[in-house]
């Protein structure tokens, strides 16, 4: 059955001052109708990278894929013009991200920034735009929305700015939302209700997200999978219950460990120490050798292959050794 997204082999490049520079290297993943992907992890680590490439947002002459395939629905995004991405982007796939000042127009009131990105894809009059972004604006949990429309976004708190820009996402209803860092910048309160904005219309409208966030604690209490990111490189992914009760990758370990947990009046903060090397720097074995408590010599040397635990669990590290090698997508 054909994916509502695959990402195969995805490979970007920034150019440098001694020449392209490897950011994302060889990434697949795929999502189906309705499903929750977590991609994790620090920031330099490609994340944010692969959700504009599946965008087609990266900034014109810097950046470009180099090798691989992003499919909707069996479509190939990297062959469309630019003219037919701009009916894929908003209409079948939105995105919000951390900031939302950033994305909203300050001299626009919001409900006329709302029904704008209903009538970029539908022809609908004026007047039918603004109810539906009125009704949009009480869909995101928004109280006496018909004032809200008239506000402009500085007038608003953070968490409702980023409950309009879940509004403009799902004006258009999207197969898609990609929801960059989206609660990074709010309280922990206000994250959560953000949170369950988004399982809530995913449960109503069916929309698959892709979740960027470097917190695995989100990714638990809303992903249903898991890739997570190293280096511009996945080094382990699989079903989020399983990921979390067996995890493999010595990076995944720590990031479960920097969780916090809390026992009785004692808060224990974990961190990895060391940094996300920079991809003009990556080593020759495995990137993150200089970070792993398990680093053995064949590490040093050798990129690790991938190995394949079954029902989609793969990761990329020499602990496992190479005979099942099969590679992690
Ligand atoms: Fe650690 Fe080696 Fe595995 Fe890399 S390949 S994560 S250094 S054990």
């Amino acid at each position: 059955m054909t994916k509502l997204l695959s990402v195969d082999n995805l490979t970007v490049e920034f150019a440098g001052p001694s020449g392209p520079v490897r950011v994302v290297d060889g990434i697949s993943f795929s999502l189906e109708k309705g499903e929750t992907l977590g991609i994790v992890g620090e920031s330099g680590s490609g994340k944010s990278v692969t959700s504009l490439s599946i965008m087609r947002l990266l900034p014109k002459g810097k950046a470009a894929i180099a090798q691989g395939d992003i499919r909707l629905q069996g479509e190939s995004l990297v062959r469309l013009s630019e003219k037919e991405m701009r009916n894929v982007r908003g209409k079948r796939i939105a995105m919000i991200f951390q900031e939302p000042m950033t994305a909203l127009n300050p001299v626009f009131k919001v409900g006329s920034q709302i029904a704008e990105a209903i009538r970029r894809h539908a022809r609908i009059s004026r007047k039918a735009a603004r109810k539906e972004a009125i009704e949009l604006l009480g869909d995101v949990g928004i109280s006496a929305p018909d004032q809200v429309a008239n506000a402009y976004p500085h007038q608003l708190s953070g968490g409702m700015r980023q409950r309009v820009m879940i509004a403009i996402a799902m004006a258009c209803n999207p197969e898609i939302l990609i929801a960059d860092e989206p609660t990074t910048a709010l309280d922990v309160t206000i994250q959560a209700q953000i949170l369950d904005l988004m399982r809530k219309l995913q449960r109503e409208r069916g929309t698959a997200i892709i979740l960027i966030t470097h917190d695995l604690g989100v990714v638990a209490e809303t992903c249903d999978k898991v890739s997570v990111m190293y280096a511009g490189q996945i080094v382990e992914q699989g079903d989020v219950g399983r990921l979390f009760r067996e995890p493999k990758h010595p990076y995944t370990m720590g990031l479960l460990k920097s969780i916090p947990q809390f026992s009785g009046k004692e808060k224990q903060l974990y961190s990895i120490a060391g940094q996300v090397p920079h991809p003009a720097d990556y080593p020759a074995g495995c990137r993150f050798a200089d970070r792993c408590p398990f680093k053995m010599d064949v590490c040093v040397t050798d990129e690790p292959g991938a190995v394949d635990f079954g029902n989609g669990h793969r990761c990329k590290c020499h602990l496992y050794g190479r005979e099942t090698n099969a590679g992690v997508d």
